[in-house]
């Protein structure tokens, strides 16, 4: 399982890809990206491997620079389709990949229903698209929405977000699941392990629990759970 994010010159769908393959190493069942193409959300996943995503997302010809990709290995609904990641909420503008296990899902997901939410997929996972929408939904900016749905999450995780409203950055939080975030030039990268992105960048910073990050094309800003700014190390990895 992993997740892989990019926002860039490049073609953020192939680096994405790209970088899900150099995970499979990490073992899945499913896989997905959500990407913003000219101002609107897009979702491709399929179960089964890679590949097959790969040609489905082949046949979509726009260049988005901002993408975040998904593998899976399933804990809570099987390997299908509509379980695999990204996950979005009612309004389909908001896209969650998520590694780990949220424990207290079930009753998130009643206290949704009871507001009339309306699920898709039998994901502990897909909570988190839609708390993250009420938030929105509520004034909150994407990393005010995912700082506070982060509080409400019982287990672990690694996170990574987009949203239609904001598209020009990747928000992500973690606990428990690893995230590093690779430090490019006119691009940034993020991943559950380095070698999703090595080919691009040996710049890493690596988070660490109740860290959350806002990853823009020309800065990655990282905070504590408090909200303060955090001046965390850059690591070089050796390249060889
Ligand atoms: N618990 C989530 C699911 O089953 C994420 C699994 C993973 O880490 O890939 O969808």
């Amino acid at each position: 399982c992993g997740i892989v994010g990019y926002i860039g010159k490049d073609n953020a769908k192939s680096v994405v890809i790209n970088g899900l393959s150099r995970l499979e190493y990490r073992g899945y069942d499913s896989a997905g990206i959500a990407f913003i193409d000219s101002g609107k959300l897009k979702i491709f996943k399929r179960s089964g491997k890679l590949r097959n995503l790969e040609i489905e997302v082949n046949r979509d010809l726009s260049l988005p620079s901002v993408a975040i990709g998904h593998t899976r290995w399933a804990t809570h609904g099987e390997p299908t389709d509509k379980n695999a990641h990204p996950h979005t909420d009612c309004t389909g503008k908001i896209a969650v990949v998520h590694n780990g296990i949220i424990e207290n899902f079930v009753e998130l997901k009643n206290i949704l229903k009871e507001k009339g939410h309306v699920f898709k997929s039998d994901t502990d996972t897909e909570v988190i698209a839609h708390l993250i929408e009420e938030e929105i939904a509520q004034g909150k900016d994407l990393l005010k929405a995912v700082f506070n749905t982060s509080q409400k999450l019982k287990g672990s995780y690694a996170i990574a977000v987009i949203y239609e409203g904001e598209p020009e950055k990747i928000v992500c939080a973690r606990k428990d699941s690893p995230l590093v975030i690779g430090i490019g030039e006119d691009e940034n990268f993020l991943a559950s392990d380095v070698p999703a992105f090595l080919q691009y960048t040996n710049k890493v910073i690596f988070l660490d629990d109740d860290e959350f990050a806002v990853i823009e094309r020309d800065r990655v800003t990282v905070y504590d759970k408090s909200g303060e700014i955090l001046n965390k190390n850059i690591k070089t990895i050796p390249w060889s």
